[in-house]
C-alpha cells in the first residue's frame, strides 16, 4: 500500500484515484474547486464516467480513498504526488501551464519529507525540469524530492477500463529510485511498463495522441476522396484494418476528432516542434482535414435542404464522444453555430450531455428523446454515436420529420437500408 495525493479531481484525477485506490493504496484527492469536493464528499460525481460513482464509493467506505480541497493536507499525507490539472490550450496553440505552475509551488511549501511528484497532466516536454526548478526554489523544507512523469491514456467513457487495463504504462524518471516506486505501484495492473528518461515520456503522449488525431484525419481524407469516386469508406477501412500493421481501430470516417485532449494536443505538439525548431506540416494538414470535415456536413445539408435559412435541423447528439458528457471541444457545438450562422432553428438530444450544453449553446431547443428532436425537424444530423441511436425506430422518426432527411455524420446507418426506408440519406465517404 502506497500513500498518494492526486491533485486535480478531475476526469483524470478522480478517476486515477479511485483506480489507485481501487488496486490497494491510500489516496487524497485535492481539487481547489469547493465545490466539486463537497459534491464528492455528498458522495455524487461531478461529471458522468460509467462504474465511476460505484468505484469512488466503495472506495471511500473502505478508508483508501478521501477528498480535500487543500493541497497541503494531501502532500503532507502522501508519498507520491501526482499532478492532474488540466493544460488547457491558450489562444496562441501553446498548453497553459499556469495551474502546473501554481500546484507544483504550493507542492514545495507544503513539502515536509521524500516525495515524488508526478505529472499525469498531458504536458509539453522539458515541464518537468520547469517543476523541478520551481520546487527546489519554494522547499522551504529542504526535503528531497524526485520528478517522474506519468501520461494518461485513458479515454473518456471507458476511463476505468483504460486505466486498469492499459496497454502500457510510461513512467518517465531520472533516478533509480522513482522508477522503483512507480514500477512497484503499477505491477499489480500486469501490463508493458515503459521506463524512460523524462523527456521522452512526456513527448511519447504528444506523439500518441497526434497519431490517433492523424490517423481519424487520414480515414476522413479518404472518405472524401470515396465519395467522389463512388466507394465506401467504411469497407476500405475494413480492408486496410486487417492488415496488422495499420489494425481496425480508429478508421472509423465521420465529422472528425473532438473533446479536451486530440485538438488542444495536436496544436500543442506543432508549437512544441515549431519551438524545438521543426515545422510538423503534416500536422498542419491533420487539422485542416478536421475542420474540412466540420465544413462539410453543413455542405451535406445544404445539398439536401437547399436554402437552410428558416429551417430546423434536429441534432442527435451533443458530447464530443458516447458515454461521456463531456462537451469541450464538441464538433456538435461547431456545427450548431455554423447552422445557426445560415439562420437554422435548432433541435437537439444527447443522453447525458444536455446540463453540460445548455449554458454554452443559445437558442437551442432541448428535446427530452430523438423523436422529439425529430418531430417538425426538416433534417437530423447524427453527430455522436451513441448507442441509443443505432436503435431508434425510423418508421416513427420518419413520420415525424417534416422531410424525410438524415446526415448520418458517424456512419451508424445502413445507406441502402435507409434508402428502402425511403429517407433522403448521407453518410460519410460512402
Ligand atoms: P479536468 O478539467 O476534468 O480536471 C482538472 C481538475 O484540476 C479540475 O477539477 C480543476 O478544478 C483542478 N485544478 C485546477 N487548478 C487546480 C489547483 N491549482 N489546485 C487544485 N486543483 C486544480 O481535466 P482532465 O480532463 O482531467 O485533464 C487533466 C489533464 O489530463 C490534462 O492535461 C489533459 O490533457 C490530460 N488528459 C486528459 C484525458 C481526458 O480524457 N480527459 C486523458 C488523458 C490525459
Amino acid at each position: 500500500m502506497k500513500s498518494i495525493c492526486v491533485i486535480g479531481a478531475g476526469h483524470v484525477g478522480l478517476v486515477s484515484g479511485a483506480c489507485l485506490a481501487e488496486l490497494g493504496n491510500k489516496v487524497i484527492c485535492a481539487d481547489n474547486d469547493a465545490r466539486k469536493i463537497n459534491v464528492l464528499k455528498e458522495g455524487k460525481m461531478p461529471f458522468y464516467e460509467p462504474g465511476l460513482e460505484e468505484m469512488v464509493y466503495r472506495n471511500v467506505k473502505g478508508g483508501r480513498l478521501s477528498f480535500t480541497v487543500s493541497i497541503e493536507e494531501g502532500v503532507k499525507n502522501s508519498r507520491i504526488i501526482f499532478i492532474a490539472v488540466g493544460t488547457p490550450q491558450k489562444p496562441s496553440g501553446e498548453a497553459d501551464l499556469t495551474f502546473v505552475e501554481a500546484v507544483s509551488r504550493e507542492i514545495a511549501k507544503s513539502m515536509d519529507g521524500r516525495k515524488i511528484v508526478v505529472e499525469k497532466s498531458t504536458v509539453p516536454v522539458k515541464t518537468g525540469g520547469w517543476i523541478k526548478k520551481l520546487i527546489k526554489l519554494n522547499n522551504n523544507s529542504n526535503s528531497g524530492f524526485d520528478i517522474a512523469s506519468n501520461p494518461e491514456f485513458l479515454r473518456e467513457g471507458a476511463a476505468i477500463h483504460d486505466f486498469m487495463n492499459p496497454d502500457r504504462i510510461v513512467i518517465g524518471v531520472e533516478s533509480k529510485r522513482a522508477a522503483k516506486i512507480l514500477t512497484e505501484l503499477y505491477k499489480p495492473l500486469n501490463q508493458p511498463i515503459i521506463v524512460t528518461n523524462i523527456e521522452t515520456a512526456e513527448l511519447i503522449k504528444h506523439a500518441s495522441n497526434s497519431f490517433l488525431a492523424l490517423k481519424i484525419s487520414y480515414i476522413n481524407a479518404i472518405a472524401n476522396i470515396c465519395e467522389k469516386v463512388g466507394a465506401d469508406v467504411t469497407k476500405v477501412a475494413e480492408g486496410m484494418g486487417y492488415d496488422k500493421r495499420i489494425g481496425q481501430e480508429f478508421l472509423n470516417a465521420g465529422i472528425g476528432y473532438g473533446g479536451s485532449c486530440f485538438p488542444k494536443d495536436v496544436t500543442a505538439f506543432i508549437k512544441i516542434a515549431e519551438e524545438a525548431g521543426y515545422d510538423f506540416e503534416l500536422l498542419k494538414a491533420v487539422q485542416r482535414v478536421n475542420e474540412f470535415q466540420r465544413e462539410q456536413i453543413i455542405k451535406k445539408a445544404k445539398s439536401l435542404l437547399w436554402n437552410l435559412r428558416g429551417k430546423t435541423i434536429g441534432i442527435l447528439g451533443l458530447a464530443f464522444k458516447p458515454d461521456t458528457d463531456d462537451i469541450r471541444e464538441a464538433p456538435s457545438i461547431d456545427i450548431i453555430r455554423q447552422l445557426q450562422r445560415e439562420g437554422v432553428k435548432i433541435r437537439a438530444y444527447d443522453p447525458q450531455a444536455m446540463d453540460n450544453a445548455r449554458p454554452v449553446l443559445e437558442d437551442v431547443v432541448f428535446c427530452h428523446d430523438p423523436y422529439q428532436v425529430a418531430e417538425g425537424s426538416d433534417a437530423l444530423i447524427v453527430v455522436t454515436e451513441w448507442d441509443e441511436f443505432k436503435n431508434l425506430d425510423l418508421l416513427r422518426i420518419k413520420e415525424l420529420l417534416k422531410q424525410p432527411v438524415i446526415i448520418d455524420g458517424r456512419n451508424i446507418f445502413d445507406p441502402a437500408g435507409m434508402k428502402k426506408l425511403g429517407f433522403n440519406y448521407k453518410g460519410i465517404g460512402r
